[in-house]
């Protein structure tokens, strides 16, 4: 079975080819500047990169030209569209409706066109994908898998925000949770490299990348994460500020006559690691910077990992025991000096890494940093976002 993985954004759409029988990608790419102009960088798995500059005024005609390359005889990887079996569609918000990935629908795309105000960014971009591909290729089964859905069996005492009760009610503002696929995937991957049933395990799963979000999973279903109303709560990331007093909010629009807007451009494009630092939203320019001497990127590592090092006590104390720790993620993935510091005198949960594994770890792979005796297995486990999609893609298109 071959299946499409779409990833569409405001001004981009991401994909990539799979085949199911080994789990391996065909080919993979990125279309940009849709609806200014319009770039696309498409890749061959073994093969170079092509590139082109090309007109590309919505979504509908990137994925059209998606198509031609994934299927022309140069760059392409089948010899025709109609070996494309199912289309998976990453969709950030799934609102109250949706529990689990579902087949799309006219009804389902009507739903989502609902929830466009709580998540004006990702919803018209990931519905015109829909739509262009509801065009191109009518018998193709769709499938929308939901950043939210992982979060569906949350305890309404963790999503209800305490504000007046109605604004739950009348206005959907709740929490949701964010990066659920990649969260379900990393916590089911360690699962398996533990050999162990996902139903007997109690898992923290810190996704730390340019966005960051941290989740409890008990026994397979999460039960709570740092992300909420929207993917601005939580931890500090590399340009959000993650959770602060709303007071603040008020504060600066009353004293300083910003708009609505404005404070909202502050907290989620100038805050976080390029806020504190004032130097660079890369986690890797702030260690350099720390390693110098620099204070304030110093003070910004700090931020980061004290506010992941209280969500992993929270989650442990919500769960009442805790036997695995996972990071993944740009940062959870590669920046040592990021799990050395959250992981530091955590002993008395039970979590110990072994520091020449940790400076040593490999690359790509699922990774244990464990240190022998420890109580809780600590891992590093590289999200694969896609391969989630697809493999729910594959489950419903099938049925
Ligand atoms: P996004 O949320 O945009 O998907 P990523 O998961 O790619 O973000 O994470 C980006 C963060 O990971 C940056 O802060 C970057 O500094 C950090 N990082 C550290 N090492 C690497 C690396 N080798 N490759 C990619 N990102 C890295």
């Amino acid at each position: 079975m071959k299946i499409l993985v779409l990833n569409a954004g405001s001004s981009s759409l991401k994909y990539q080819l799979f085949n199911m029988e080994d789990a391996k990608v065909l080919a993979k790419g990125l279309c940009e500047r849709i609806g200014a102009g319009g770039t696309v960088t498409h890749k061959k798995t073994g093969a170079e990169p092509f590139f082109e500059e090309i007109d590309l005024p919505d979504h509908g005609v990137a994925l059209g030209r998606v198509l031609n390359l994934l299927s022309s005889p140069e760059y392409g990887v089948i010899a025709s569209v109609d070996e494309i079996d199912a289309v998976g569609h990453r969709v950030a918000h799934g609102g109250e409706k949706f529990k689990e990935s579902s087949r799309i629908t006219e009804s389902v795309i009507a739903y989502l066109e609902t929830i466009v105000p709580i998540n004006p960014l990702h919803g018209p971009p990931a519905i015109a994908g829909m739509k262009a591909c509801l065009s191109l290729m009518p018998n193709v089964p769709q499938v929308a898998v939901f950043d939210t859905s992982f979060y569906s069996e949350i305890e309404d005492f963790r999503y209800v925000y305490p504000i007046p009760y109605e604004f739950y009610e009348n206005d959907q503002i709740r929490r949701y949770g964010f990066h659920g696929t990649s969260h379900r995937y990393v916590s089911h991957e360690l699962a398996r490299v533990l050999g162990k049933p996902i139903e007997e395990l109690k898992i923290i799963t810190c996704h730390l990348g340019n966005g960051s979000s941290i989740t409890a999973v008990d026994g397979g279903k999460a039960i709570d994460t740092s992300m909420g109303f929207t993917p601005q709560e939580g931890i500090a990331m590399g340009t959000r500020s993650g959770s602060i007093d709303p007071t603040v909010v008020t504060y600066l629009m009353k004293t300083k006559g910003y708009t609505a807007q404005e404070v909202e451009d502050i907290l989620n494009k100038k805050s976080g690691l390029l806020g504190i630092s004032g130097l660079s939203n890369d986690c890797r320019n702030i260690t350099e910077a720390a390693n110098n001497g620099n204070a304030r990127a110093e003070l910004a590592l700090k931020i980061l990992t004290n506010g992941i090092k209280k969500h992993i006590g929270a989650y442990a104390a919500e769960m009442n025991g805790l036997d695995a720790l996972v990071f993944t993620a740009g940062i959870g993935e590669n920046q040592w000096n990021v799990r050395a510091r959250v992981c530091e005198g955590m002993s008395f949960l039970g979590i110990e890494i072994d520091e020449e594994k940790n400076l040593n770890f490999e690359r790509g792979v699922p990774f244990e940093l464990t240190k022998e005796g420890a109580k809780v297995a600590t891992w590093i486990i590289p999200t694969d976002e896609e391969y989630m999609i697809a493999i729910d893609t594959q489950r419903l298109a099938s049925k």
